[in-house]
């Protein structure tokens, strides 16, 4: 009797999943299993948003399996000793999944390939992940790209190349050993004091979530252009945290909109948009896959010595969005709320945590880490240092944006500040974005008091941006 485990990670469909299709594939037992192996000390734990999808993801992919006879098994512990003990119980030759692309668990795949192979189980792992591996591209000089543009040149050729499989339409049963592993609830991932309720308004986990934001997105995407750099607008698909759990694949979202513009070419140019944007995580991937230390280090070493500040009370006045300075203020709440933050105002908060308060980029990432449902490793690495202008085809270090003029170009009206900003709520447009400028009886009128019921802002942006030139003045000219 041919036995498989099909390993679920962060593929969590049915769809274009080569891995599943790999292991039913003249199989007349599947056992498909998540196991819940992240220790307590590993860096780059889950954080506290990602692990509320995940649970609401899991439980999705648990009902779509029974809708085919079978279930999800759930095991916690480390992988290698899980698996091994189900092939022992239940006789499986064979373990397919996914890769992954994190440093860590590059390696810990690695190894753990080899210790199964050695005790004569099959071993296959796939690319569910991404359009193409990073392994495959490399420059003319035989070296990892580190520019964007050359990069999606060589990559994109492959965007639409391979039509996505169907999710298959039956599954071989479980063997009749299968363990019962465990409830998903055991898994404690879900908060436990409630602090999910935007989240839970704003998403729906799971595939059939996915494939609705997608169907959603295929109206939109011929305006992403003009849309995607307005917060107050659903002007981009939102499919991160789908992408990040792999409910859909980038290959379904790329032949999905390349389909739509096939059939409206006027459209062209808005899914040529789109997809760049795919890209920018492909190059993510890439990069991490190649520099692995740049989650943690910059890629551009004369940052290593960079003068960074510690100020607890400035971070922590960042993080709850009460920093005096609309837009970051909107972008903390619109975060903490709902798990996600338009990209435009991620870039301006990153901007004013890293040049205007000096503080290090990994202070912003990590809080990143916990609070964004799409948190991943290469994306989150990348947005930060390439805002932080320490790492690949990133911002210069002296281009510092200005929150207050971004928002008068991106939100002209204050519509999106007025909506996460309620104090601000009745300011004039001309001074929503820079109430401290606003003459005092405009400021009257809107209800602001500042200090009061809204923030002085925490920083002057002209000074701290004068502070933060002469810092980098300082490490600019070291090799
Ligand atoms: P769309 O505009 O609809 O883009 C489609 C898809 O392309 C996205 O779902 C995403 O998978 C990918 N994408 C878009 N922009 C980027 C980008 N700049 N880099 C890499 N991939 C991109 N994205 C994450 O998925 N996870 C993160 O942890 C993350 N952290 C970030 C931190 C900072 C400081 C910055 C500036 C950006 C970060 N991004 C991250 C990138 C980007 O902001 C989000 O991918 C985007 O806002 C997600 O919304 P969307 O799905 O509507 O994007």
């Amino acid at each position: 009797m041919t036995t498989r485990i099909l390993w679920f990670r962060n593929d969590l469909r049915l769809a274009d999943n080569p891995a599943l299709l790999d292991a039913i594939e003249g199989s007349e037992r599947l056992l498909p299993v998540y196991i819940d192996d992240e220790p307590a000390e590993q860096p780059w734990r889950e954080g506290g948003a990602s692990r509320w999808w995940r649970h609401h993801s899991l439980a999705a992919l648990d009902r779509s399996l029974r809708d085919l006879g079978s279930r999800l098994l759930i095991l916690q512990g480390d992988a290698e000793g899980e698996l091994k003990q189900l092939i022992a119980v239940t006789g499986a030759q064979r373990v397919c999944w996914n890769r992954r692309y994190e440093p860590a668990l590059i390696e810990r795949d690695r190894a753990l390939k080899v210790e199964l192979k050695g005790q004569g189980i099959d071993c296959a792992s796939h690319n569910g992940q991404l359009l193409r591996e990073p392994w495959q591209l490399l420059n003319k000089s035989g070296q990892p790209y580190r520019v964007f543009t050359p990069f999606w040149r060589a990559a994109g050729s492959e965007v639409g190349a391979q039509a996505p499989r169907p999710a298959p339409g039956a599954l071989p049963p479980l063997p009749p050993d299968a363990p019962d592993g465990l409830a998903l609830e055991r898994l404690e991932l879900l908060p436990r004091i409630p602090w999910d309720p935007g989240l839970a308004e704003t998403w729906t986990p799971g595939e059939a979530g996915a494939q609705a934001r997608l169907r959603g997105f295929l109206d939109d995407y011929p305006d992403y252009p003009e849309q995607r750099d307005l917060p107050a607008t659903p002007g981009t698909s939102m499919l991160s945290p789908h992408l990040h759990f792999g409910e859909l694949s980038p290959r379904q979202v790329a032949f999905a909109i390349l389909g739509a513009a096939s059939a409206a070419p006027e459209t062209e140019g808005g899914a040529q948009s789109y997809l760049r944007q795919l890209g920018w995580r492909e190059f993510a991937h890439h990069l991490l896959y190649h520099y692995p230390h740049t989650s943690d280090r910059p890629l551009d070493r004369r940052f290593e010595g960079f003068p960074w500040r510690e100020d607890e009370p400035a971070l922590a006045a960042w993080q709850r969005g009460e920093t005096g300075i609309p837009m970051v203020d909107a972008g903390q709440r619109q975060l903490w709320r709902t798990g996600w933050m338009h990209n435009r105002v991620r870039m301006l908060v990153a901007s004013l945590l890293t040049k205007n308060l000096g503080l290090h980029w990994l202070d912003g990432a990590r809080w990143f880490w916990d609070t964004l449902v799409d948190a991943d490793l290469a994306n989150n690495s990348l947005g930060w240092q390439w805002t932080a202008g320490c790492g690949a085809d990133a911002a210069p270090y002296f281009r510092i944006f200005n929150p207050a003029t971004q928002g008068q170009r991106f939100d002209p009206q204050g519509e999106y500040v007025r909506r996460w900003v309620p104090e601000l709520a009745q300011m004039p447009s001309k001074w929503i974005h820079q109430p401290w400028q606003a003459p005092a009886d405009q400021l009257r009128a809107a209800g602001v008091r500042l200090g009061e019921n809204y923030p002085e802002p925490l920083v002057d942006l002209q000074a701290t941006r004068r502070r933060a030139l002469a810092a980098w003045d300082r490490i600019k000219r070291q090799k």
